[in-house]
C-alpha cells in the first residue's frame, strides 16, 4: 500500500516537474527567461492563473483550450507532462533513491530536449552540456551505488563514445552525400547519454533511435514526398530511446547475449 502511494506521489511530482519542462521548452530556446517569469498562454499573452496551471489536471479540466481566449493548448505540451510523471514512477521503482534523484535529472534534460527538437529542430546546449558534466559528477557521487556499478571510467568512456559514434556518422553521411546528415545538437545529446549510461547502453540507445527513426520515416514518406529525412528531428528519438535504455537497456543486452549463446 505504501509503495503505490509513493508511487503515486512521484508521478504528480513528476508531472509538475512535466509542466516546468513546458516552460524551459518554449522559454529556453527563445531566450526568455524561465525562472521569475509567470507562465503565459503564447496566443493571447494573458497570464495563466495558478489553478488553471496544475498538470495533466488542468488540461482536461479547461478541455485543452486558454481560459481567456479559447485558443487550443497544445497536446504535445501534454505530452511532456505525462512522459515526465511516467518515467520519474518508472525510475523510482527500478532504483534506489539517491539513484533515481540523478536519473530524475537525466530524464528531465531528456525530455526537454526532445520538446524542443520537436518544436524546433535545435537541441541546445545549455542543456546537453550541464547535462553531460553532471553524468560524469554522478558517477563519482549518485550513481556510485550499488545496482550499476557506473564508475567514472565508464562515464567518460561512455560520453566519448556516445558522442563520438554520432560524430563519425555524420562526418561519413557528409562524405558520401555532400549535406548536414546528424546536428551538433544530436552528438552533444549523446555524449551526455553516454555519461549516464556509459557506452554500451549509449550504443543501444543510437541502435533503437534508429529503428525507430527509420519505422516511422517509412510510415511518414508513404505519405508525403519529401522522403524520410523530413519525418521528425532525431532528438525525438533519442531521449525516449535513452529512457528505454536506463530502463531496461541491460536486460535487453542480457537477452541479446543470451540469444547468441
Ligand atoms: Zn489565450
Amino acid at each position: 500500500m505504501g509503495g503505490y502511494i509513493s508511487a503515486l506521489f512521484v508521478f504528480v511530482a513528476g508531472c509538475a516537474v512535466g509542466s516546468f519542462l513546458n516552460v524551459v521548452r518554449y522559454r529556453l530556446p527563445r531566450k526568455k527567461g524561465f525562472v521569475r517569469g509567470r507562465s503565459e498562454c503564447p496566443a493571447c499573452g494573458a497570464r495563466i492563473a495558478w489553478y488553471d496551471n496544475i498538470p495533466v489536471a488542468s488540461f482536461l479540466v479547461l478541455g485543452g483550450r486558454c481560459r481567456s481566449c479559447g485558443a487550443a493548448i497544445s497536446w504535445e505540451y501534454l505530452i511532456t507532462e505525462v512522459a515526465a510523471g511516467l518515467s520519474f514512477v518508472l525510475i523510482w521503482l527500478e532504483f534506489p533513491p539517491a539513484e533515481a534523484l540523478a536519473y530524475f535529472v537525466f530524464a528531465s534534460i531528456l525530455i526537454a530536449c526532445a520538446g524542443i527538437d520537436y518544436d524546433l529542430r535545435i537541441i541546445p546546449d545549455k542543456l546537453t552540456v550541464p547535462g553531460a558534466v553532471l553524468g560524469i559528477v554522478f558517477s563519482v557521487t549518485l550513481l556510485s551505488g550499488p545496482s550499476r556499478a557506473h564508475s567514472l571510467l565508464d562515464s567518460v568512456v561512455g560520453m566519448l563514445v556516445g558522442g563520438g559514434s554520432l560524430l563519425a556518422v555524420s562526418l561519413l553521411y557528409k562524405a558520401i552525400r555532400g549535406a548536414e546528415g546528424m546536428g551538433g545538437g544530436d552528438i552533444k545529446l549523446m555524449a551526455m547519454v553516454g555519461a549516464f549510461l556509459g557506452y554500451r547502453l549509449a550504443l543501444l540507445t543510437i541502435f533503437i533511435a534508429s529503428v525507430g527513426g527509420a519505422v516511422v520515416g517509412l510510415l511518414h514518406s508513404r505519405r508525403a514526398t519529401e522522403g524520410m529525412r523530413a519525418a521528425l528531428p532525431f532528438g525525438v528519438f533519442l531521449s525516449p530511446a535513452a529512457l528505454i535504455c536506463l530502463l531496461w537497456g541491460e536486460d535487453i543486452v542480457g537477452a541479446y547475449l543470451a540469444l547468441l549463446r
